[in-house]
C-alpha cells in the first residue's frame, strides 16, 4: 500500500479529552475514526451497557433492551446515532443520570448489505442515558441457533453469538466499532433447562431459575460481547481456569485443556498478570466458525482442536495470548488488525515454546509461514497482501486471512531477532502495561518501537525495513526464517519414498511423527502424485479416516488436487460436520478451483449450509460465484 492512506487515517483520528472520570476508572484517549461504523463518536461515548434479553428458541430471537451510558462530548448534540442490522425497534427512552426516563423520538436510516442500518435517537438537552427497547431477527448475523440434533447430547438446542468483526450490531443496538470500550451488566432469560453464559463475571443463579445475571468489570469493545445458551456443564481445570462443555463432551475436553493454568503462568511470565480474574474455556458445537474466538474470561473453542493427543491446543494458547494481545489492548480500526493477530500469534509459539519445547513451536512457526505463502496468492486486492489492507466500504470479514496473523508474527520475530529476546520481551511487556484497556494504532506501535528501543538501540533496525514489513505484498527478504530440524527429517524420509523408496521405509521413519510432522509431511507432497501412490499412502497411514481434524484438512486438500476420489465422501461427511472457516474454506476453494469441482462445491454446499454460521455461508458463497 502507499504510505498516504497510514497519515490520512492519522489526520482523522479524534482526541477526546476529559475521559475516566464516573464509575469507570478505564481512561480512553482517543477514538479512531472507523468506516465501519456509524455511531457519531464525536458527540457521544458508550462507557457501560446494561442488557436484559429474553431468548427465544421457537422464533429464534432475542427481546428486550439495552441501556446505553454515554460520556457527552459535545454538549449540544441533539442526536445519537447507534450502529443496528436487522433489528426491530420498538421504543427509545432517554434520561440524564437517575431521572425518570421519558420517550424520545428515533428513526430507522434505510439499510445498507454490508454496515446495516443507522438508529438515530433524538437526545434531549443534558441527556446522557437511553434505553432502546428491541427484537433480533431470525437471521441476525452475529447469532447461530442450533436445533437439537445439531449439538453433541441432540436434546437440547444451542444458540451463541460471534460479534467480530462488526455483528454485534445484529444484536445489540451500539456504537459498534473496535476503539470504544466499555464495560457492561446483563440479565439473560432461557428456558429453565438451559444455561446461559457469557464473557463476563457470571453471578451464582439458582439451578433451573431461566434467570443468569453478568456483570463485565473490565471495558472491552463492543466485538468481545458474547453469550452462549445451551445443555452446559462445568469442570475446574485450575484455581482460575475451568472448561465449560455439553455433558458428553466434557471429560474429553478437560483432558485436552489440562495445560491451561500452565499456559496462564507461563504467558503471565513474560508478558506480565492475567487481568481479567478468571480464564475459563467453552467447547462450541461442531459448526461454530473459528478455531477458537477470544472472548474475555470465558474462550469460545471448536472441538475440532479437542484430538485425545493436546497436539492441536497450540489454539488454546492462542486465544489466552489475545487475552493481552486483542483484549487488553485492541486494533483501534480494523485495518490494524494484525495488532490483534500478528502479536497473539507470536505470543501463542513463544508459550508452546516454554511449554511444548523449541521444536514443536518452530514446527508450528514453519506451518504458518507455508499457510502464508499459500493463501497470499489467493487474495484477489493486493492490499490484502499486506500489514495495511484498506477496509473502506468493505467488511473486515471480507480480507480475513493468514497475512495479520503469519505476517504479523514474522514482524514481530524479525525484531526480536535484531534487539534480542530479553530486550524485546521487555518491551513487548511495556506496551501491554502502557497501553493497557486500550485500543491503539498501527502508528501507535511504531512510535512506542522508535522510543523504547530504535533509539536506545540506534542502526538495529531501519525505518524502510519497518515500511517494507508493513507494506510488502510478500515476505521480506531480510525475515528472520524458521527452521526445523525434525521437518528436515520428515522431508529426507518424503524425497526418499517419492524417489522409488520402499514404503517400509517411510512407515519405519514415521513411526514416532508428531501431528505437526504429519501436517508437514502431506501439505508437502507434490499435488501431481499418482492415483496409485494416493492409494498407498492411504492403505497404509488411514489418512481419510484420520480423527485428527488438521490432518484430515490437508489430507483432503491434497485429495482434490489429485482427483483422489476413494477420500470424497468423507470430505463431503468432514464439510457437513465442521463449521471453522480456516479448515473448510480452503477445502471449498480448491474444489473451485475446476469447473466441475464448482459445481461439487456447490451441491455439497446446498446440503451443508444450513449447518454453517451465517458469516461462513456468506464467504462461501462469495468463493463460489
Ligand atoms: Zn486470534
Amino acid at each position: 500500500m502507499n504510505r498516504a492512506s497510514i497519515s490520512i487515517a492519522l489526520a482523522l483520528a479524534m482526541t477526546v479529552p476529559g475521559f475516566g472520570e464516573g464509575r469507570n476508572e478505564v481512561s480512553f484517549p482517543r477514538v479512531a475514526a472507523d468506516s465501519s461504523s456509524y455511531a457519531n463518536v464525536s458527540a457521544f461515548i458508550t462507557r457501560h451497557l446494561i442488557l436484559d434479553l429474553t431468548v427465544d428458541f421457537d422464533r429464534r430471537i432475542l427481546a428486550g433492551s439495552v441501556e446505553l451510558h454515554f460520556s457527552r462530548r459535545d454538549m449540544t448534540a441533539t442526536e445519537l446515532v447507534l450502529d443496528t442490522r436487522d433489528l426491530a425497534i420498538e421504543k427509545a427512552e432517554a434520561t440524564a443520570g437517575t431521572n425518570a426516563w421519558v420517550k424520545t423520538a428515533f428513526n430507522l436510516d434505510r439499510a445498507t448489505p454490508i454496515f446495516g442500518s443507522a438508529l438515530r435517537i433524538v437526545m434531549p438537552p443534558d441527556t446522557d442515558r437511553v434505553r432502546v427497547t428491541y427484537a433480533t431477527s431470525p437471521n441476525a448475523r452475529a447469532l447461530q441457533w442450533l436445533a437439537p440434533t445439531q449439538t453433541a447430547g441432540k436434546r437440547h438446542p444451542f444458540l451463541f453469538t460471534q460479534a467480530w468483526a462488526i455483528q454485534a450490531r445484529s444484536f445489540i443496538p451500539s456504537q459498534d466499532l473496535p476503539s470504544v470500550r466499555m464495560t457492561y451488566d446483563a440479565t439473560v432469560r432461557t428456558p429453565r433447562e438451559l444455561v446461559a453464559l457469557m464473557a463476563a463475571e457470571m453471578h451464582p443463579s439458582a439451578a433451573g431459575s431461566g434467570v443468569f445475571r453478568f456483570h463485565m468489570p473490565q471495558a472491552i469493545p463492543s466485538y468481545l460481547i458474547a453469550l452462549a445458551i445451551g445443555d452446559l456443564t462445568f469442570k475446574s481445570l485450575g484455581p482460575r481456569s475451568g472448561v465449560w462443555a455439553e455433558p458428553s463432551v466434557l471429560e474429553a475436553a478437560a483432558r485436552e485443556f489440562a495445560d491451561t493454568e500452565q499456559m496462564m503462568a507461563s504467558t503471565e511470565s513474560i508478558y506480565g498478570p492475567y487481568r481479567w480474574g478468571r480464564y475459563d474455556l467453552l467447547v462450541m458445537p461442531p459448526s461454530f466458525p473459528f478455531g477458537g474466538m477470544e472472548n474475555p474470561r470465558l474462550t469460545f473453542a471448536s472441538p475440532t482442536i479437542i484430538a485425545g493427543d493436546k497436539s492441536l491446543v497450540s489454539l488454546v494458547a492462542h486465544e489466552l495470548a489475545h487475552s493481552w494481545s486483542g483484549n487488553l489492548v485492541n486494533n483501534a480500526t480494523w485495518p490494524d488488525f494484525w495488532l490483534n493477530e500478528g502479536f497473539t500469534t507470536y505470543i501463542e509459539r513463544r508459550v508452546v515454546e516454554q511449554i511444548y519445547g523449541r521444536a514443536r513451536a518452530d514446527m508450528e512457526r514453519m506451518i504458518g509461514v507455508q499457510r502464508l505463502k499459500d493463501s497470499r496468492p489467493t487474495l484477489a486486492i493486493p492490499r490484502d497482501k499486506t500489514l495495511r489492507p484498506d477496509f473502506t466500504g468493505r467488511d473486515p470479514d471480507d480480507a480475513y486471512s493468514e497475512v495479520p496473523y503469519e505476517q504479523g508474527a514474522l514482524f514481530l520475530t524479525f525484531l526480536e531477532t535484531k534487539f534480542e529476546r530479553p530486550a524485546f520481551d521487555r518491551f513487548l511487556r511495556s506496551w501491554f502495561d502502557t497501553h493497557a484497556f486500550r485500543s491503539a494504532t498501527t502508528d501507535d506501535f511504531l512510535a512506542f518501537l522508535k522510543t523504547e528501543l530504535m533509539d536506545k538501540q540506534p542502526g538495529v533496525v531501519t525505518d524502510a525495513q519497518l515500511q517494507e514489513w508493513l507494506h510488502s505484498e510478500g515476505i521480506p527478504a531480510f525475515a528472520a526464517l524458521p527452521q526445523s530440524d525434525a521437518f528436515a527429517k520428515v522431508e529426507q524420509a518424503r524425497d526418499a519414498w517419492l524417489a522409488g523408496g520402499p514404503m517400509g521405509a517411510l512407515a519405519f521413519a514415521s513411526k514416532a511423527w508428531s501431528v505437526q510432522e504429519w501436517i508437514h509431511f502431506v501439505e508437502t507432497l507434490p499435488r501431481t502424485l499418482m492415483l496409485a501412490k494416493m492409494s498407498e499412502l492411504d492403505d497404509q497411514f488411514g489418512f481419510t479416516k484420520s480423527p485428527n481434524a488438521a490432518i484430515a484438512q490437508v489430507w483432503f486438500r491434497l485429495a482434490i488436487a489429485t482427483s483422489y476420489k476413494p477420500a470424497y465422501a468423507t470430505l463431503e461427511n468432514y464439510l457437513a460436520r465442521i463449521g471453522r472457516r480456516r479448515l473448510i474454506m480452503p477445502l471449498y476453494r480448491d474444489l473451485a478451483s475446476t469447473p466441475e469441482g464448482k459445481v461439487q462445491a456447490k451441491e455439497i454446499l446446498a446440503k451443508t449450509r444450513e449447518g454453517y454460521h451465517p458469516i461462513v455461508q456468506t464467504a462461501i458463497e462469495l468463493l463460489l460465484r
